[in-house]
């Protein structure tokens, strides 16, 4: 009896999930670009969420927001970090026509590096106190926990060649050197990691690099004005939402979707709806914004 009980509260929420899927897709994405953010998700998995995607929307380059709408619903693929397994997933690219935007920390990609979180030692200091500490406190921090983030140790991020075999599909932009948390640098650290890993993206891959992606999602007034002053054209935050032409290039919105979750799961987070509510827990506003520290 008890089992059929929760049968059918699992009926009804999915049919409520399907419901709201249906009416942000009709109402709220519409003809917009839903900026997909992912980290490390493995092909099969990618495969089965562009597969459902497809279906209903078109997959589109990161930039298409500043087109006029097709009058189907659109949606571009970011991956953020570029994590080693981001290699794997070329041969799904390449099956689903799409060109994703993959935003590099320049000074971790191409050499024997890790991202400064995956190492055990920031987990032993506690991630999320370690990211609201002023960066030069983190950086001591972690150096005393046996990790310099400019030492070389196990990679984590592309290779050089992996990056070379993927440059004919892929774009590849900026998300910083180090992957710091902007917002807790000093104005020279800030400057530096913005700017400095633009030359080092174009160093890298050959070719422009126009767009940047805000670490962890912590942006403020000086970060827009120092990506505005580097020259990029466009920044894209963790806030919540869809973009069309009408979106401030500098605060462009996203969805992030988790790198293991179901097509079901999937449905659920282009909704916008468990972020958007993880966020008003967090900051008590409704608005979609990442909330800031
Ligand atoms: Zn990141």
């Amino acid at each position: 009896m008890r089992k059929k009980a929760a049968l059918k509260e699992a009926l009804v929420q999915v049919v409520i999930w399907i419901g709201l899927a249906r009416a942000t897709r009709m109402l709220l994405w519409r003809d917009r670009v839903a900026i997909l953010l992912y980290h490390d998700p493995d092909p099969a998995t990618l495969d089965r969420h562009l597969t459902y995607l497809s279906k209903f929307c078109d997959l589109v380059p990161f930039d298409d927001f500043s087109r006029p709408g097709t009058g189907r619903p659109r949606a571009a693929i970011t991956l953020d970090d570029g994590h080693a397994g981001n290699a794997d997933l070329l041969p799904v690219f390449i099956k689903h026509e799409v060109r994703p935007t993959i935003f590099l920390c320049s000074r971790i990609v191409g050499r024997p590096r890790m991202h400064w979180w995956m190492h055990p030692g920031a987990e032993r200091a506690g991630l999320e106190r370690l990211k609201r500490q002023p960066n030069d406190t983190r950086v001591a921090e972690l150096e005393e926990a046996g990790f310099r983030q400019d030492g070389d140790d196990e990679a984590t991020g592309l290779t050089i060649s992996q990056i070379k075999a993927m440059r004919p599909f892929v774009d590849f932009q900026s998300h910083t050197r180090f992957h710091p948390i902007l917002t807790c640098c000093n104005d020279t650290e800030c400057a530096d990691e913005i700017a400095l890993s633009k030359h080092e993206v174009e160093a890298l891959v050959k070719r422009p690099c126009e767009h940047f992606a805000f670490p962890n999602g912590n942006y403020g007034p000086r970060e827009i004005e120092l990506v505005k002053a580097a020259g990029y054209r466009t920044a894209r935050t963790c806030d919540i939402g869809w973009n069309d032409e009408r979106t401030d290039p500098f605060r462009l919105r996203a969805m992030i979707i988790g790198d293991k979750a179901s097509t079901a799961l999937l449905a659920v987070q282009l909704t916008g709806i468990p972020r958007l509510l993880k966020y008003w827990l967090r900051s008590g506003r409704w608005d979609g914004r990442f909330p800031q520290f």
